[in-house]
């Protein structure tokens, strides 16, 4: 048997983070078992579906390197095949027209709410004659369809996390709508719980990996299954994100989005590494790894039941892990869509090895891409304000000699090499008796505006590279007069 799971994300928003695990847990079990990966797009629902979220769906799979063998299929196009199965249902007898008003539910409602009863569809049209019926619609009613739940059943299953889990009948909320209210002729609308299950039937689904949210799904489902008389797959229940202080993450914390967490400045293979994590736990408690790695080791019985806190500190930990261990190259790839975002001026293939300087300069440092327009700004920009420490520290007589000596020294070189540069700083700091650290501290100062921050002398080559460094030399020359 080949190993065949399915993500099947509805597109009523962006690739949210939950979904994205799913489809990391489901990405790792179909490679850890040499099975197939399977993308279909649930977008029934029109109201609350739109294309841009489909497109920023695929756009965040692909991102994340979670390459999907089979589809995307699209339900609305299957919409034919779910009402025949559904007519199926009609015909032997498991499913019924309801045709109770919006008003009667809500009184049925009112009335078990008073009795302290959980609300409850009462099944009351399970039985009606063709003549009942006639007369319901002779009032203009339409009807949905309603599959019978038996409240007496015991639903069981075994869940790869969760192990044996069991559902009574009476718990499901009574006989279920699978299809909207629409004329008889015209069958409404499949809803979610028949089309999942007609379509993990279709398309030989063999594992169904997907969020705890769906448990009561699963009941109803596997009634589904034996109904059109198939086997139930097997089930895995994946643990929630919970937000940091414990409550299910929700758009009120903000970031939900895969495409938010790239803007942030995450790199794919990191948050899906981080999203690994987030209720798995790898058997040699490796914590950087890629997703083929964890593939190799991948088993559905190490994921935790309990819900899963996310970590932002984590996450920033395992984002600087790769940032720091990148190749230039690549990083400097990566970081040229920020830099263009923060409206830098620079071409991205004249500049080319200039921006990877920058980028090995800054690339230590950084623990999010999206740092890299502030710590880099120094270099794009023609000058550099101040800081209030570096002013002081440049009003001294030394540092003005220190720079002085600079500016002059360097006015001779058309380009500086690395040995130039220290052979400049060398030579002042003996001619003018001036102590190297003081000759560094006052060439920082004037170069980069600030007291503190990374390699000096790359740095200056950087702004020199530009024609940068001069500048910033005469003008720190002249708050001496200031
Ligand atoms: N469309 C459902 C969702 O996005 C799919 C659930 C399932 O995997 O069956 O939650």
């Amino acid at each position: 048997m080949t190993v065949r799971v399915r993500l099947a994300p509805s597109p009523t928003g962006n690739l949210h983070i939950g979904t994205a695990r799913t489809a990391v847990f489901n990405w790792l079990f179909a490679r850890s078992q040499g099975g197939q990966f399977i993308l279909r797009i649930e977008d029934t629902d029109y109201q609350r579906s739109q294309a841009e979220y489909t497109q920023n769906i695929l756009d965040g799979l692909k991102w994340l390197g979670l390459h999907w063998d089979e589809g995307p299929y699209y339900q609305s196009q299957r919409l034919d095949l779910y009402r025949q199965s559904i007519q199926t249902l009609l015909e032997k007898g498991l499913a019924y027209r309801c045709y109770c008003t919006t008003e009667e539910l809500e009184q049925m409602r009112a009335a078990q709410k008073a009795k302290g009863q959980a609300p409850r569809y009462d099944n009351r049209h399970r039985d009606l004659t063709p003549e009942q019926e006639a007369a319901l619609e002779a009032e203009g009613r339409t009807p949905v369809i309603r599959f019978k739940i038996d409240d007496n059943r015991e639903i069981t299953w075994y869940d790869r996390i969760r192990g044996l889990m069991s559902w009574k009948g009476s718990d499901l909320g009574g006989d279920m709508v699978i299809a909207r209210a629409a004329s008889r002729e015209q069958m409404g609308q499949p809803l979610y719980n028949l089309a999942v299950v007609v379509d993990d039937v279709d398309m030989d689904i063999t594992h169904v990996i997907r969020g705890e949210d769906h448990i009561a799904n699963t009941a109803k489902q596997i009634l589904l299954y034996e109904a059109f008389g198939k086997t139930p797959p097997e089930f895995a229940h994946t643990p929630l994100i919970l937000n940091p202080s414990g409550q299910k993450l929700s758009k009120r914390d903000n970031v939900t989005s895969v495409s938010e967490f790239y803007a942030m400045g995450f790199t794919a293979p990191a948050l899906a590494n981080y999203m690994t994590l987030l209720g798995w736990s790898p058997p040699d408690e490796e914590e950087i790894f890629t997703l083929e790695a964890a593939a190799k080791k991948f088993e559905l019985e190490r994921i935790n039941k309990a819900g899963a806190k996310f970590d932002w500190d984590k996450l920033d930990w395992i984002n600087s892990q790769y940032l720091h261990n990148m190749p230039v190259e690549e990083l400097t790839d990566l970081l040229v869509p920020y830099w263009q975002e923060a409206g830098y001026a620079f071409d991205p293939h004249s500049d080319r090895e200039w921006l990877a300087e920058i980028a090995a300069l800054i690339g230590p440092s950084l623990t999010r891409l999206s740092e890299a327009a502030d710590m880099s700004r120094i270099f794009f920009t023609d000058t550099v304000n101040l800081e209030a420490d570096a002013q002081d520290m440049l009003r001294q007589d030394a540092a003005q000699t220190a720079v002085k000596a600079v500016a002059e020294a360097t006015a001779n070189h058309a380009e500086l090499s690395l040995d130039d540069a220290q052979g400049i700083v060398k030579t002042i700091t003996k001619q003018h008796k001036l102590k190297k650290g003081l000759v560094m501290k006052s060439l920082r100062a004037a170069l980069t505006g600030a007291l503190q921050g990374p390699d000096l002398m790359q740095s200056w080559l950087i702004l020199n590279r530009k024609g940068r460094d001069r500048p910033r030399l005469q003008k720190a020359l002249e708050i001496a007069n200031q």
